[in-house]
C-alpha cells in the first residue's frame, strides 16, 4: 500500500481510461478516474458509437431503394432526423449507464470535475486535492478546424452528432477518416453533400488502390468531390454559407462541416508546468511503457497521437496497467492494427499498403479483383467491391488485407488474426471458401496483377 490516497488516479473515463483503471483495480490497486464531461470519452459520445448508428440510418435509403428490384413496393420512404437523434440519445445514455456500472463494480472512484496535475503526484479537481503514486493522463483529442475568413460558421463531427435539423446542401473539407464517413452519412440521409479535399486522393494514408476507388463509387452514390482545392473564406448570407474555394469557385450550402484532424487535450492540465514534455503538435510524448518525462506519469490514447482509434487505447491502458500492477514488460506491437473507415462503402485494412511493402524492401505479388457483389446484380445499384492482397514474394507470407465495399470492417476483422499469426498465401488459398458471400473471393484469388 502507498502512503497516497490512489494507487493509480486517472485523467479522463473514456475508453483507454476506463480501461486502464478497471484493469488496475483488478490487480488490487487503488484507482479513482476524474472525469468533467461525460462517461465513455469521444467513442460513445461523439464518436464510433452515434456515427455508426447514422452510418446504419444513412444506408437505410439505399437499401430501401434496392428493395424495389427484389420486389418490394412502397409509397416514397420518408426519413425523420429528430427520431434517430433521440434513439441515438437514448442508446448513449444507456452506455453511459453501463460504463458507471462497470466502475462501481470494479470498485473504481468516480471523481466529477475538471483535473489539473499539480505535481509529480497530486491532482487538483475542482478545488479538492488528492495525491497517487501514478497518474495517467488519458484526456483525449478534440477536432480542430484551419484558422480560416469564416470559420465560426463551421461545424464539426462533435457538432454534426446534435443539429437541430438536418441541411438541405452540404460541404465537407478533408479527405480521411471523419470526412469520408460523414460525407456518406449526409448524403446516404438525402442531403446534397459535396466534399472539399485539398490532395488528389482520399484515405492518403492507406493504400492507393482504396482511395481512388471509394472515390468512385462515392461518386456513383451522389456525393461530388472536389480534389486539389481548399476552403480559402466562408461568408454568410442570411442562412446561406458560400464556401470560396482556392480555384475561385463558390459552393452554396446551408452547413460546412470540417473534417481536418484531431487535436490532444493537453492544454490547461497542468503538464508543462511539472515538466511533461510536450511534442510540437501538442501530444504528451511518452516512451515505450507509456511513461511521460516525469516518471509517475502515464499517458494513453489520442492524447499521445500514436493511432486515433478506441481498440488501440484500449491496448495501451491496459498495458500500462499490467506493466504498474502486475508485473508486465510487454510493448505495444502497433503493427497489424486492423482499421475501418465507415464510409459507404466501408473500407478496411490491415497491414502493409502495396506503397509501404514496396518501401519496405520487400518483392510482392499482388492480387486483386473488382466485381459486382450478388446482392448489387439484381439491384442493379452499381456497387463494387475491391479486395486486395499483398504478397512477400520470397516467404509467400501476406503482408497486407485491404477492402472496400459491403461490411469490410466484418470481414476484415477474421483476417486481422490470420496476419497476426503470420498466414501465407498458399494457407489462404488452402481455406475452403463460405459460398456465396463477398469475403470467399479472399482465399479464391489466384492470379497475381502486375506490380
Ligand atoms: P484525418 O487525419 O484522418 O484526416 C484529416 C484530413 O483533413 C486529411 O485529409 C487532411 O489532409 C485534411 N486537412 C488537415 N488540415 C487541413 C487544412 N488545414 N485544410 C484542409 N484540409 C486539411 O483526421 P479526421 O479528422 O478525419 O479524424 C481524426 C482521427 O480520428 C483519424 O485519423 C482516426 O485516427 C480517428 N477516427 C477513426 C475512425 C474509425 O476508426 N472509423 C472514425 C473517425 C475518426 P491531408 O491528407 O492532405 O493532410
Amino acid at each position: 500500500m502507498s502512503g497516497y490516497d490512489f494507487d493509480l488516479l486517472t485523467i479522463g473515463a473514456g475508453s483507454g481510461g476506463i480501461r486502464a483503471s478497471r484493469r488496475a483495480a483488478a490487480f488490487g490497486a487503488r484507482v479513482a478516474v476524474a472525469e468533467q464531461r461525460f462517461l465513455g470519452g469521444t467513442c460513445v459520445n461523439i464518436g464510433c458509437i452515434p456515427k455508426k448508428l447514422l452510418s446504419y440510418a444513412a444506408h437505410f435509403r439505399k437499401e430501401l431503394e434496392e428493395s424495389r428490384s427484389y420486389g418490394w413496393s412502397f409509397d416514397q420512404p420518408v426519413f425523420d432526423w429528430r427520431t434517430l437523434l433521440d434513439a441515438k440519445n437514448r442508446e448513449i445514455e444507456r452506455l453511459n449507464g453501463v460504463y458507471r456500472n462497470l466502475l462501481n463494480q470494479s470498485g473504481v472512484e468516480l471523481i466529477w470535475g475538471t483535473a489539473t496535475i499539480t505535481g509529480p503526484h497530486t491532482v487538483e479537481v475542482d478545488g479538492r486535492t488528492f495525491t497517487s503514486k501514478y497518474i495517467l493522463v488519458a484526456t483525449g483529442s478534440h477536432p480542430t478546424v484551419p484558422d480560416i475568413e469564416g470559420a465560426q460558421y463551421c461545424i464539426t463531427s462533435d457538432d454534426a452528432f446534435y443539429l437541430d435539423t438536418l441541411p438541405e446542401r452540404v460541404v465537407v473539407v478533408g479527405g480521411g477518416y471523419i470526412a469520408v464517413e460523414f460525407a456518406s452519412i449526409f448524403n446516404g440521409l438525402g442531403i446534397d453533400t459535396t466534399l472539399v479535399y485539398r490532395g488528389d486522393r482520399l484515405l492518403k494514408s492507406f493504400d492507393a488502390d482504396l482511395g481512388n476507388f471509394l472515390a468512385e463509387q462515392m461518386t456513383t452514390q451522389g456525393v461530388r468531390i472536389r480534389f486539389n482545392t481548399e476552403i480559402r473564406k466562408i461568408e454568410r448570407d442570411g442562412a446561406t454559407l458560400s464556401c470560396v474555394t482556392g480555384d475561385g469557385e463558390r459552393l452554396s450550402c446551408d452547413t460546412v462541416l470540417h473534417a481536418t484532424g484531431r487535436v490532444p487535450n493537453t492544454a490547461r492540465l497542468g503538464l508543462e508546468s511539472i515538466g511533461v514534455a510536450l511534442a510540437p503538435n501538442a501530444a504528451i510524448v511518452v516512451d515505450g511503457a507509456f511513461q511521460t518525462s516525469q516518471p509517475s506519469i502515464y499517458a494513453v490514447g489520442d492524447v499521445i497521437h500514436r493511432m486515433q482509434l478506441t481498440p488501440v487505447a484500449l491496448a495501451e491502458g491496459m498495458l500500462v496497467a499490467d506493466r504498474l500492477f502486475n508485473g508486465s514488460t510487454e510493448h505495444m506491437d502497433y503493427s497489424g492494427v486492423p482499421t475501418a473507415i465507415f464510409s459507404h462503402p466501408n473500407v478496411a485494412t490491415v497491414g502493409l499498403s502495396e506503397e509501404q511493402a514496396i518501401e519496405s524492401g520487400y518483392k510482392i505479388d499482388l492480387y486483386r479483383s473488382i466485381f459486382t457483389p450478388l446482392k448489387h446484380t439484381v439491384s442493379s445499384s452499381g456497387d463494387k467491391v475491391l479486395l486486395k492482397l499483398i504478397v512477400d514474394r520470397e516467404s509467400d507470407r501476406v503482408l497486407g488485407v485491404h477492402m472496400v465495399g459491403d461490411d469490410a470492417g466484418e470481414i476484415l476483422q477474421g483476417f486481422a488474426v490470420a496476419i497476426r499469426c503470420k498466414a501465407t498465401k498458399a494457407q489462404l488459398d488452402a481455406t475452403v471458401g463460405i459460398h456465396p458471400t463477398i469475403a470467399e473471393e479472399f482465399v479464391t484469388m489466384r492470379a497475381k496483377v502486375g506490380v
